[in-house]
């Protein structure tokens, strides 16, 4: 084995038809390149996360047959990312944002995908943290030059796309971002595929993985970062091109499985919406892996 992927779900709903067209790509990078696959419950919004859906991502996998090596839950670590918290805290990298959402969107401009690019308004005039607030990194204006296997090159800068970024939210959870970039570096993840609507998220990864890798360098909680290999997947798109929005993946697994659709017949539907197979035929996981892997 010559490294680990991982698949990372959020329980915040039933895994639909995109899920299961991101883990045959996870299962298929494995098998093409011999990893061992993890299996990470991303839990850190605890505002959304619901054990019923937890319960089901374990249940529609093996209903599935997908098969890991190891697997996490973020809830159960948590206490570790307050650690990493202070770390950077101690290098006065954190700062309390008590700004609205209101004020957010009014006294920030917009990124073309939309994007609040925050200003950094409470780095430079402080509030008293008594307020609700949110936690945020402190990011250097740097430009990460960073490679899709799939996509080619990237030259990206964070600053200039959302700016310094939440760590910890008002109510106070962990990020998405803070919390996906301790657990790849501390589960040694080499190998990172997912759906290219998380490609706007990688570079600040990258920088921020960066920042927690160094401001950790001597205390040694953490293993050395060394910046996986990343693939962003096509999704799963409309007859206009038009990514799919939840409400249109409209079963989720679980419903198609009570309907008495099988894993070989669900499989088979998501290769043809993904236009990998040419018809809407039943496949066997086994074949329907090999068969994304060899798009890799
Ligand atoms: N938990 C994220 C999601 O379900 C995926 C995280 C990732 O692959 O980086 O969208
Ligand atoms: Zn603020």
């Amino acid at each position: 084995m010559s490294g680990t992927i991982r698949f990372a779900p959020s329980p915040t709903g039933f895994l639909h038809e995109g899920h299961l067209l991101s883990a045959l790509y996870v299962w298929a990078a494995a098998k093409k390149w011999d990893l061992k696959i993890h299996l990470r419950i991303e839990d850190h919004d605890q505002g959304r996360a619901r054990k019923e859906y937890i319960d089901s991502i374990y249940e529609d996998l093996a209903w599935l047959g997908f098969r890991y090596d190891s697997e996490s839950i973020q809830s159960s670590h948590f206490d570790f990312f307050q650690r990493i918290l202070e770390k950077l805290d101690e290098k006065g990298l954190v700062y309390p944002c008590t700004c609205s959402r209101k004020q957010l969107i009014a006294e920030n401009p917009r990124s073309e995908t939309g994007e609040v690019i925050y200003q950094g308004k409470c780095r430079t005039q402080p509030h008293p943290c008594s307020e609700p607030h949110s936690l945020r990194i402190a990011i250097p204006d740097k430009v990460i030059d960073w490679h899709d296997e799939r996509l080619g090159d990237f030259n990206e800068s964070p600053k200039f796309q959302c700016g310094d970024f939440p760590i910890r939210d008002r109510d106070g959870f962990w990020t998405y971002q803070f919390a996906v970039c301790i657990d790849d570096i501390a589960q040694g993840i080499t190998h990172i595929v997912r759906g290219e609507d998380i490609l706007p998220s990688t570079a600040r990864q990258i920088l921020l993985s960066e920042m927690i890798s160094d401001a950790c360098d001597a205390s040694k909680i953490l293993p050395a970062y060394r910046r996986p290999l990343y693939l962003h997947h096509p999704l799963i798109v409309d007859s206009t091109g038009k990514k799919l929005s939840k409400r249109e993946h409209a079963h989720s697994i679980r419903q198609d499985k009570d309907q008495g659709v099988s894993p070989e017949q669900l499989l088979g539907r998501v290769l043809y919406k993904a236009k990998m197979l040419s018809e809407d035929t039943p496949i066997s996981l086994e074949r329907a892996i090999a068969l994304v892997a060899e798009k890799l």
